[in-house]
């Protein structure tokens, strides 16, 4: 496991871990937001690119996972065919 690294920029422009389960979002090693739905990157870490990205490209997610433990583990199973693509 290459995780856990951490420098003083990334700290600057936290990523929320929230984001992961609001906008199936993650950020990759390379601190770029990571769309886990269509892989596309966002360079800025705002949520306002997020929440835009998410709603227009993504609301058929929120229709098919409104809230809590579906969602939650619609974005966990996302998460992990996303972090093995990008193991490769
Ligand atoms: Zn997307």
């Amino acid at each position: 496991m290459a995780s856990g690294k951490k420098t003083k920029t990334e700290e600057n422009r936290e990523f929320n871990q929230d984001w992961t389960e609001s906008f199936a979002f993650i950020c990759n090693t390379y601190g770029l937001l990571t769309c886990l739905i269509c892989h596309e990157k966002l360079a800025h870490n705002e949520k306002s690119n997020l929440e835009r990205h998410f709603t227009t490209k993504h609301a058929q997610f929120t229709g098919k996972y409104p809230t809590g433990d579906a969602r939650k583990k619609a974005a966990e199973e996302l998460q992990k065919t996303t972090v093995k693509l990008h193991a490769k």
